[in-house]
């Protein structure tokens, strides 16, 4: 394990030293997941591509004036989950913008025609008809949340997300990337950590690489996310996920981080973060991603054999079972896993909602075949 002090000196680190240091990171991998790669098979559904921030690098984001902005009608999310259901998914990610309402006229009318005045509420009700009329399980990608907010998800969502992306009020500067994004304040994201721990909610998050942070920038962010885990034992996983640039936004001649120093970040963050917090990159936003399997990750994340990666729409999915072969030829085994991990099933059942846990529960044992009550030990 590495202290801070140590990871903030592995900012050049390159050649032999880099591969020992990834090394190290695989044998804690070894250790703890033994030889694992796991993956959700999971369909998208963008509840509404409207947000009240501007980030530099995003693609996702619609002006309300846009022909394409929208919030998707319960009908269209439900068509969607039929397909993933089809296609033998688990779970369903709902991403969106975060709060649209408390910035556009536009959204707000369009949300009191579905009955609502916030975004959240709104989640609320599609989550709990996921849960009770599929056999997915929802995880929810809503941004910042409040207490309040965070209560009237959870009783409906398996896990909860936010990317913490960086811990630099720098590039909350003019002319920087999160320049006019409120939520992207990490004070505000920090806090929403917290609350998710004190909550009690399976947590996933993560960073958001070469989009202007430093090195020390870096590890301040792993170390905050580590120390939160370490209050509450609520991350279950961190993703380590790369900028690229797309055309069309403000970024587009930004400079994109390269193989080394995703393969620098990704060992640096298994050496520095608990063993028990699962470390995911995704691979269809490199060609060389089966080389971060010697950087300590253990998990590949949510891929669709049904939606596109609405927030990289260039970048397909890889197809699962190429990817399991891919996984094969480097000496790991894919595993399919659910949007919540199994420790959060067994051992801290406190972290999830009853009627949640019991089909999350019932999914996994039917993955597995195995009865869940019998089985008595971690998979
Ligand atoms: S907060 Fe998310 S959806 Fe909104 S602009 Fe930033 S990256 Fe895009």
């Amino acid at each position: 394990m590495l202290t801070a002090e140590q990871a903030r000196q592995l900012g050049h680190v390159r050649g032999s030293d880099l591969r020992d240091l990834m090394r190290q990171a695989a044998a804690i991998k070894q250790q703890y997941w033994g030889d694992t790669i796991s993956y959700s098979r999971k369909v998208f559904v963008p509840l509404t591509n409207m947000c009240r921030d501007t980030c530099t690098y995003c693609t996702f984001v619609k002006h309300p004036s846009s022909p394409d902005a929208h919030i998707m009608t319960l009908d269209q999310v439900m068509a969607t989950a039929r397909k993933g259901e089809e296609a033998g998914c688990k779970e369903l990610l709902f991403s969106l913008g975060e709060k649209p309402e408390l910035r556009y006229e536009a959204a707000r009318t369009a949300l009191s025609k579905l009955g609502h005045t916030t975004m959240t509420s709104y989640l609320a009700e599609a989550c709990a008809m996921i849960l009770r009329e599929t056999t997915l399980l929802p995880h929810v990608n809503a941004g910042t949340l409040t207490d309040d907010e965070i209560d009237q998800l959870r009783p409906y969502a398996a896990s909860m997300g936010m990317m913490l992306e960086t811990t630099s009020k720098r590039l909350m500067k003019a002319g920087q990337p999160h320049y006019g994004c409120p939520d992207k304040s990490p004070v505000q994201r920090l806090r929403t950590l917290e609350r998710a721990g004190q909550k009690r909610v399976p947590f996933t998050t993560g960073l958001l690489i070469g989009i202007g942070e430093t090195w020390e920038e870096r590890i301040d962010a792993l170390e905050a996310i580590n120390a939160s885990h370490r209050r509450y034992g609520h991350i279950q996983e961190v993703i380590i996920q790369n900028f690229l640039r797309k055309p069309g936004i403000g970024m587009a001649n930004h400079p994109e981080p390269a193989l080394d120093d995703m393969l620098r970040t990704l060992a640096v963050a298994r050496l520095i973060l608990s063993p028990d917090i699962s470390l995911q990159a995704p691979p269809n936003l490199s060609e060389r991603h089966t080389e971060y399997l010697q950087a300590g990750i253990n998990d590949w994340g949510g891929i669709s054999p049904v939606t596109i990666d609405f927030i990289n729409p260039q970048h397909r999915w890889p197809v699962i079972e190429e990817l399991a072969s891919s996984t094969r030829a480097c000496g790991q085994r894919l595993e399919e896993r659910l949007t919540v991990y199994p420790s959060y099933m067994q051992d801290k059942t406190e972290f999830i909602d009853p009627a949640v846990l019991a089909k999350s529960q019932g999914l996994w044992s039917q993955m597995n075949g195995r009865d869940w009550q019998l089985d008595g030990v971690l998979l």
